[in-house]
């Protein structure tokens, strides 16, 4: 029989408290629009909660799955932030009062539903200012507005940006600027009003502290920030905010002293991946019952510093824990932070138990 909740491992512990001080400090600290993105957490009930009395006022998330249960649950704004794909428009319409977009059969296909709907839905342009993945090029965008802005049922809301995500581009006061200018010419030449300026993710925190953020830029597209207080892409720890909201414990199954370079003919592992050993001599090692199906391994950080994450399987992951004073025994949990990708996965995935802590 199944065990409930306290001792099924493995388990994500939840600090509700953390991620509500985290979009706290973030709502208080700076002036300018948060959107608060639940991809992370799978658009989590109380998570989302958390947020909104917070002071957050319009949720994101790139999945209608995700948007729907935030419409079940809230009264709240929603925003879709993958730009849609023409298949779920009447969804878009349905669950999500903004949406990011880049394909004008795409907006037209929304136009149609939006009608069809009897609703107002509120597109946001995206502007591909360098990073490469979503958005109409710079010098393609007025005429591209012009295309779309009389679309009937829909008003073009605003221009936006991404970056960092695929080309690992850094938001800069000049890739910035383009947004501005976009902004300003098409409300002389087009005659288009567009009160949204999206800047984009986690990553546009930095120039934000640092007052470098042009202060038209007046929202800003926020998950891993409010949830983990990191920012992966800069690889930095943002320092007005908390780091411990979710903890990931999983429980020791093997505890040996073993050679530390893998004996016989090698082939593949179990990802199709040749892996390399370096030869440490014997070790002390543990397994513990989580694997790919979790998390991402990789990205756990074993709260005790000692430990070293050597790699995993699907339902296994290695420990070297030769260096730790801490005497383990099979049985015992082992407790990480979790990194944005192990976070998501962890809420993805049917195998791990939630455990909320206020
Ligand atoms: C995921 C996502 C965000 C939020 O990114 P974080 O790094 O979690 O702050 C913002 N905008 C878009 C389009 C996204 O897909």
């Amino acid at each position: 029989m199944l065990k409930n909740g306290e001792d099924e491992f493995p388990k994500i512990k939840i600090r509700n408290f953390v991620i509500k001080q985290n979009a706290e400090e973030l709502t208080n600290r700076f002036n300018i629009n948060f959107v608060g993105v639940a991809k992370g957490v799978c658009a989590d009930t109380r998570i989302i909660s958390t947020m909104i009395n917070s002071g957050i006022k319009t949720i994101g998330d790139s999945r209608i799955k995700n948007l729907k249960k935030i419409n079940k649950h809230f009264n709240v704004n929603t925003m879709l932030l993958r730009i849609p794909m023409i298949s779920e428009a009447d969804n878009v319409i349905k669950y999500s009062n903004y949406s990011l977009n880049s394909e004008k059969k795409v907006l037209e296909k929304l136009s149609k539903e939006a009608q069809k709907q009897q609703k107002t839905h509120k597109p946001i342009v995206m502007v591909d200012v360098g990073d490469r993945r979503e958005g109409v090029l710079p010098e393609n965008t007025i005429q591209f507005l012009k295309k779309v802005k009389n679309l009937p049922n829909l008003k073009i809301t605003g221009i936006g940006s991404n970056l960092g995500c695929f080309g690992g581009i850094l938001p800069t006061k000049k890739n910035k600027q383009i947004l501005i200018d976009l902004v300003e010419e098409a409300e002389k030449e087009l005659d288009l009003e567009l009160p949204i300026i999206s800047g984009g993710s986690t990553i546009e925190l930095k120039m934000l502290e640092q007052n470098k953020l042009p202060k038209k830029i007046n929202q800003l597209r926020i998950g891993e920030a409010i949830l983990l207080g990191t920012s992966v892409s800069q690889n930095r720890e943002i320092p007005y905010l908390r780091q411990d909201a979710f903890e990931i414990e999983a429980e020791i199954i093997e505890l040996k002293k073993k050679p530390s370079k893998p004996q016989g003919k090698t082939g593949k592992d179990a990802f199709g991946k040749k892996p390399e050993f370096q030869d440490k001599g014997k070790r002390k090692r543990a397994i513990i019952a989580i694997g790919k199906q979790d998390t991402t391994p990789k990205g756990l950080k074993p709260i005790n510093n000692e430990i070293e994450v050597l790699g995993a399987s699907s339902d296994h992951t290695i420990l070297d824990i030769q260096n730790t004073e801490q005497k383990y025994e099979t049985g015992d949990k082992i407790k990480f932070t979790p990194n944005y990708s192990a976070l998501l996965k962890a809420f993805t995935s049917n195998y791990v138990k939630k455990q909320y802590i206020n």
